[in-house]
């Protein structure tokens, strides 16, 4: 696609990267039928394609900020349309910079404000969180009289909150070890479901690795790398470089958000200090079940007989990492298990970060048209590896067929049924 835009006027070391996004769009269309908010909307301008043409256009200086985030902030960051694409277009790098440019530019309304203050100064603190979704609880009976923003926030606090168990600091492989692994924590899933890195050490330790959980972890800068707070997220993230000690084999991450923003640290840090440490760091890291897909299983024994499972694809693990037959390759070898995939499985289930947070009406669609496909295929349990996918596809499940039950489980706790203690 040709453009006039200038460099100099992004003011971001993310620049080249968003004009050679702009650049290489050949405005096919192929990426629109895989775009969810194309699907629902049915716009133009809520397409990967539109949205490119709005982004060049604001760069260009053509185009008002304003007039083209309302589309913008509809886009879920889901990366199907990369994977589409024929041509390699990088939209995140283009998006992700242009949020960045965008917050400079725009000023958003107080309630808005408000709510991004909120979300920013909980999600990425566990402690913070915890006493959050508490304080959310008691106020729960009142939801009828809050604003529909914090309405809908509430309705995501869960029934019951898990109690914390501390994490050892080592975890021995049992037998023979045959490696070592750090394994990072993540923030909102140590508070809505800590069994998820419990089986996470559970599996690898029955593999052989011992499991090094520094304390101290920070937020992996996700949320603000998507909403266009670079700094916060550069500020944030640095914390964890030099927690893990060297002679790692890896350092494991089960949230497919998580691995998908660590992956874009080469973005993220781009003409900063940390730049080099950043990359270091994030060649480390794999997803678990990239990782245990390096090395041969344990055998595993099976969990029970004719057990229907569905593999829900989360999109920051399939389409932001290229992650998709790893997590397959292992469950296929739990005995017992019959796996089938989720139709249109390409398709975000509205989850995406906070997108359910900030825009509830397309997350729903989603979320249903998701929960739909799951149950159409009759099985027991629907797995994947992104808390934020459990929990939108657990809400629309309930909601499609409540008393029916379909376990959501996370892939490592999956593969834990297959190492009973
Ligand atoms: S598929 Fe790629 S090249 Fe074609 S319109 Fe979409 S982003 Fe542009
Ligand atoms: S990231 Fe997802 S929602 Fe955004 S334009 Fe691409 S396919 Fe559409």
């Amino acid at each position: 696609m040709e453009h006039k835009i200038d460099p100099r006027s992004i003011a971001l070391p993310q620049a080249s990267a968003m004009i050679s996004a702009i650049s290489s769009c050949v405005h096919c269309g192929f990426c629109l039928p895989t775009c969810p908010t194309y699907q629902v909307l049915e716009e133009e301008m809520d397409s990967p394609r539109g949205r490119i043409v709005l982004m060049r256009g604001v760069l260009e200086g053509s185009l008002e900020v304003s007039d083209a985030t309302p589309y913008l902030d509809r886009c879920l960051g889901c990366l199907g349309c990369v994977t589409a694409c024929p041509s390699g277009v990088q939209y995140g790098e283009l998006i992700t910079g242009f949020r960045a440019f965008a917050s400079r530019k725009q000023h958003h309304g107080l309630a808005t404000r408000l709510l991004d203050r909120l979300i920013h100064e909980t999600l990425p603190y566990p402690n913070r969180f915890r006493w959050a979704m508490r304080l959310a609880r008691a106020f729960l009976p009142l939801r009828a009289l809050f604003p529909r923003p914090l309405r809908v926030m509430l309705d995501l606090v869960p029934q019951h909150l898990p109690s914390q168990d501390r994490i050892p600091q080592y975890n021995p492989a049992e037998g023979k070890s045959r490696g070592k692994v750090g394994l990072l924590v993540g923030c909102v899933q140590q508070v809505l479901a800590p069994e998820i890195n419990a089986s996470t050490i559970r599996v690898l330790s029955a593999n052989g690795f011992d499991v090094i959980v520094p304390s101290g972890q920070s937020c992996c800068g996700a949320l603000g790398m998507h909403t266009g707070n670079l700094e916060a997220a550069q500020h944030l993230a640095a914390r964890n470089f030099s927690l893990f000690p060297e002679g790692l084999d890896a350092i494991i991450t089960n949230a497919a958000g998580c691995g998908s923003c660590i992956g874009e640290y080469g973005l993220l840090y781009r003409g900063t200090a940390r730049e080099e440490a950043a990359s270091k760091f994030a060649a480390q890291v794999k997803d678990l079940t990239e990782f245990l897909h390096l090395h041969e299983l344990v055998p595993m024994s099976s969990p029970g007989e004719n057990l229907r499972v569905a593999m829900h694809d989360a999109c920051h693990l399939t389409h932001a990492q290229g992650i998709h037959s790893a997590p397959r390759a292992l469950i296929r070898q739990i005995p017992g298990l019959k796996l089938v995939d989720v139709p249109d499985g390409e398709i975000c289930c509205g989850s995406a970060g906070t997108y359910n947070l900030q825009q509830p009406e397309i997350a729903a669609e989603l979320g249903a048209k998701k929960a739909r496909a799951i149950a159409a295929l009759g099985v027991d349990i629907v797995v994947m590896g992104n808390i934020g996918c459990m929990v939108q596809i657990r809400k629309y499940l309930d909601q499609l067929a409540p008393g029916r039950k379909i376990q959501v489980m996370h892939t490592s706790e999956l593969l834990a049924l297959g190492y009973p203690r």
